[in-house]
């Protein structure tokens, strides 16, 4: 006999106050939703691309005008600062939208076979998709494999993080309200649930944002069942900082990478090299715009930083920072487990990091700016390249030769040059290493959702 799992308890984690349980679903739940999203599969699939998006474009503007009160519950359950949470919500708007118009206008090629034949690769929903997704920004990443999936004619199981999982369900409840029943449902849980989902022989296509130890549970899991698996898992994204930069400008943008929503952003800045160079001018304008990053900003100049999103991470952020002090390193700001209410930490800036120490071979995911200090451009290149992981990195560097070696050797999905963020609209690259594989937005995402079927057509018959 199998007993139920124990509830989830969501708390606030500004206050530790409780702000919510939810009963994870067992294997009874996901094989129901499971069978609801497969049984929901033959007419989606056989539904008008132009109906599809139709409802899509609906479902965004219902998410558009709750906007504000989902940024609210983001906050809640998540501690991200309210501001970060709409530009999340609207953004998933937005992705909705774009894979609204992307979808009816998808397409296979034409080839070129015999004059009496016709021969054709058409592309065609893969079937059930499980959609499983993080805390961190939770409702542009789910909005985005959830999009993609049900323009191109695919139903969706999606299981939400176990951090937020009254944002997750109150989302995908509103967007399950403008589709067919079982076109989408979600289950909710953590880590176990997941396990359920992922080893369900009706799901085709696993699609996972998440760190790299899930991604990794998570192929595993496919291997038996033959679903496709999609995996856009975390990074250690290296920041180098080149000589004959502005220090002052190299600081800001490092605080940036290092500190926006909490140090929680796949593509956080999770270690700098510095060249010696500007090394002394750099750390100390870096502890400086660390004093800026504060709990509800009162003053021009301050920026939000919001609680970590449990005292569990607490945990893990401080464990490497601890590490690395007890290791040599020497903070410079933060670096001290705040006492009181919350899952707060402070911004960290340390320096005398070196390659052993986890706070550089590991994803921290928190405000911490670690930086080893390098004599050479070369060495900051190299060191960012010996690194399993692949999802992004950044240069900055007022040497064109020393970008272009840069872009073309860092073996990431995403370089940026001179700006911690930013990029084009559409913009799709292929993490690699632990960071995953496949496409997991923009346009090219909706190639991952479909898969392609060669037709020869001989149009001559013999008759009897
Ligand atoms: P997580 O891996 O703990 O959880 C992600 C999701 O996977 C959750 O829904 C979780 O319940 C589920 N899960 C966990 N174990 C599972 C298993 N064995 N089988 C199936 N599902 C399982 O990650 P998180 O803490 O929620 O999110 C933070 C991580 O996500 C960071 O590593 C961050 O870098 C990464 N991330 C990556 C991207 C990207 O685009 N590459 C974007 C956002 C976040």
């Amino acid at each position: 006999m199998t007993t139920a799992a124990a509830d989830i308890e969501i708390r606030d984690p500004a206050t530790d106050e409780v702000v919510g349980r939810v009963a994870p679903a067992g294997p009874d739940e996901v094989d129901d939703a499971v069978g609801r999203a497969a049984g929901a599969a033959p007419d989606w699939a056989r539904t008008d691309p132009a109906e599809r998006a139709g409802r899509v474009r609906e479902a965004a503007s219902a998410l558009r005008a709750e906007a504000e009160d989902l940024a609210r519950l983001n906050e809640t359950e998540t501690g991200r600062p309210y501001d970060d949470g709409l530009g999340g919500v609207l953004a998933a708007a937005g992705t909705l939208e774009q894979y609204a118009e992307l979808g009816p206008v998808h397409r296979g090629r034409s080839l070129q076979g015999s004059w009496s034949a016709t021969d054709l690769m058409v592309p065609g929903p893969r079937g059930v998709v499980a959609a499983i997704t993080p805390w961190n920004d939770p409702v542009a990443v789910a909005a985005g494999l959830i999009g993609a999936a049900l323009v191109t004619g695919n139903t969706v199981v999606h299981k939400p993080s176990e951090r937020c999982p009254h944002l997750g369900r109150r989302v995908a409840d509103l967007l399950a309200s403008f589709l067919p029943e079982g076109v989408l449902t979600v289950v909710d849980g953590a880590g176990p649930t997941g396990a359920l989902l992922c080893a369900h022989e009706a799901v085709d296509l696993i699609a996972h944002v998440g760190s790299v130890a899930a991604g990794r549970a998570i192929a595993e899991a496919a291997v038996g069942t033959g679903a496709k698996v999609l995996l856009e898992n975390g990074g250690n994204d290296p920041l180098i900082v080149d000589d004959g930069v502005d220090p002052r400008w190299a600081a800001e943008q490092a605080a940036l990478g290092s500190y926006a929503n909490g140090g929680q952003v796949c593509v956080s800045v999770e270690r700098i090299y510095c060249h010696r160079g500007v090394a002394d001018e750099f750390l100390a304008a870096l502890a400086e715009e660390a004093g800026r990053w504060v709990y509800r900003p009162s003053t021009p100049g301050q920026k939000a930083l919001g609680p970590l999103v449990d005292r569990r991470q607490r945990e893990h952020v401080h464990s490497h920072v601890a590490e690395a002090l007890a290791g040599g390193a020497v903070a410079h700001a933060g670096g001290e487990l705040p006492t009181g209410p919350g899952a707060f930490y402070p911004a960290t800036v340390l320096s005398g990091c070196t390659p052993e120490m986890r706070i550089l071979r590991e994803e921290t995911f928190g405000p911490v700016a670690p930086v080893r200090v390098v004599e050479s451009f070369e060495q900051g290149l190299a060191e960012s390249v010996d690194d399993p992981h692949g999802l992004a990195a950044t240069v900055l560097t007022p040497d064109m030769a020393h970008a272009q070696e840069a872009w073309r050797a860092l073996p990431v999905g995403t370089v940026k040059v001179n700006a911690v963020f930013g990029g084009a609209p559409g913009g799709a690259a292929q993490p690699r290493g632990l960071s995953g594989s496949g496409f997991g937005y923009g346009p090219e995402l909706l190639d991952e959702m479909t898969t392609t079927k060669v037709v020869h057509l001989e149009a001559a018959p013999p008759r009897r």
